[in-house]
C-alpha cells in the first residue's frame, strides 16, 4: 500500500515508510491526495484512523466506495468482502443465498424480516422463522464482532441495539454509537456494576431516543455488515415511508417485480413509482446514477433532503424528489386534487 501511495505523489513527497502511511492516516485524508484535484470534499475532510482502530467514517466510506475490486489480484486478502462487492450485488445474494425464493410475497416477507430482526438471540430468530412463510437461510447471522461488544474483566460480553437499525452499535472505549451516522444517538457506558448488565447514558443533544438495554453476547447473533450496510439501513428508510404512506391512505407495495425499485404507490387513482438513495455522498451517488440511471424517481429520505440541489445541479435531467415533497403529492393525489 505504501508503494502504491508512494507512486501516486512522486518522489520526495508523501510519506515513505508503511510507518508514515498509518501516521497519515490519522489526519484528514486530504493531506495525501493533493495530487488528486477532483477528489470528493466528504472524502478530504475523512481521517480514517483513531484510537487504534477504523473510525466509523472509514466503515461509512469503504460501503460506499464499495466496488468489484477481485479482479485486481491481491486485493482480496487483506478486504473485507463486503468491501468488494456492490451493494447490488450483496442484494442479488441475500437474494438467491439467504431468502432463495421467486415467489414475489415471501421474497418480501423475508426481507422485512431482515430489516426487522438484524440481531437477537440465534433462539429467539430460529423460533420466529420456523413456523412462518419467511425463508432465511442462517448463512448470514455471524456472531456479534468484537468492536460492537463490550467486553468485562469477569469474561462477560454485551451488545446494545442501534435506536434506528436494532444492529449492535460499535463500542470504542467507552462510547457507543452506530456505525452509520446518520443513526446519530451517542451513548456511553455510565454504569458497569459486576453481576448486574451495564448500562448506558445518551450524551449528544439528538431527538429523544428510548436507551437500549444491554444483551448477552452468548447466544447472540446479527447479520454480517454487508447485509446489515446494504439491505438493513436502506430496509429501515423503506418500511418507514411505507409505513407512514400507508397511515395516510395510500397503497404501497415494496420492491415489486422482484426489486426493479423500491416503493410503488397507489394514491387517488395515480400511479407513483420511487427508489430511495440514502447516499452519505452526494458525489458519490451522482456517479452512481450516471453510470447506471434510475428505473423510477428518486426520492432522497428526510436525513438526506438537503442533498437535493446539490444532485439536481449536478443531474438536471434527473427526476428527484425529497420526502416531505412527496408526502404532500401523496396527500395531495389522496384529495383528489392532483
Ligand atoms: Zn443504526
Amino acid at each position: 500500500m505504501t508503494g502504491i501511495v508512494m507512486e501516486a505523489h512522486g518522489p520526495g513527497r508523501g510519506p515513505v515508510t508503511p510507518h508514515g502511511l498509518v501516521q497519515c492516516l490519522h489526519r484528514p485524508l486530504g493531506g495525501l491526495l493533493e495530487f488528486a484535484t477532483d477528489a470528493d470534499e466528504m472524502i478530504r475532510a475523512a481521517v480514517l484512523l483513531d484510537d487504534g482502530g477504523l473510525t466509523e467514517e472509514a466503515y461509512d466510506l469503504a460501503a460506499e466506495y464499495a466496488m468489484p475490486l477481485s479482479a485486481l489480484s491481491g486485493t482480496e486478502t487483506w478486504l473485507p468482502t463486503w468491501t468488494t462487492m456492490h451493494s447490488e450485488q450483496i442484494r442479488s445474494e441475500v437474494f438467491a443465498g439467504m431468502i432463495g425464493t421467486r415467489n414475489q410475497d415471501d421474497y418480501v416477507r423475508s426481507r422485512t424480516f431482515l430489516i426487522e430482526h438484524p440481531a437477537g438471540s440465534r433462539e429467539e430468530i430460529g423460533e420466529l422463522v420456523s413456523g412462518s412463510r419467511i425463508r432465511v437461510l442462517g448463512k448470514g447471522y455471524v456472531d456479534v464482532p468484537d468492536g460492537q461488544l463490550h467486553r468485562r474483566k469477569d469474561g462477560s460480553a454485551w451488545w446494545w441495539a442501534c435506536p434506528d437499525c436494532r444492529w449492535p452499535m460499535a463500542v470504542t472505549g467507552t462510547k457507543v454509537r452506530c456505525r452509520y451516522r446518520p443513526h446519530a444517538a451517542v451513548f456511553r457506558i455510565a454504569t458497569d456494576a459486576d453481576r448486574r448488565p451495564p448500562a448506558l447514558r445518551r450524551i449528544d443533544e439528538g431527538p429523544r431516543a428510548d436507551v437500549p438495554d444491554a444483551r448477552e453476547a452468548g447466544g447472540s447473533v446479527c447479520l454480517d455488515h454487508g447485509v446489515w450496510r446494504f439491505i438493513v439501513v436502506p430496509g429501515a428508510s423503506e418500511l418507514r415511508i411505507c409505513r407512514e404512506l400507508r397511515d395516510l391512505g395510500a397503497d404501497v407495495w415494496l420492491w415489486p417485480e422482484r426489486d426493479a425499485y423500491d416503493l410503488r404507490v397507489v394514491a387517488g387513482g395515480r400511479e407513483f413509482r420511487v427508489d430511495l438513495k440514502e447516499y452519505r455522498s452526494p458525489h458519490r451517488l451522482v456517479a452512481d446514477l450516471r453510470a447506471k440511471p434510475p428505473r423510477a424517481r428518486v426520492l432522497l429520505p428526510r436525513t438526506h433532503q438537503h442533498q437535493v440541489d446539490v444532485i439536481k445541479s449536478s443531474l438536471p435531467g434527473l427526476d428527484i424528489v425529497t420526502e416531505t415533497r412527496f408526502r404532500s403529492e401523496v396527500r395531495r393525489a389522496l384529495k383528489g386534487r392532483a
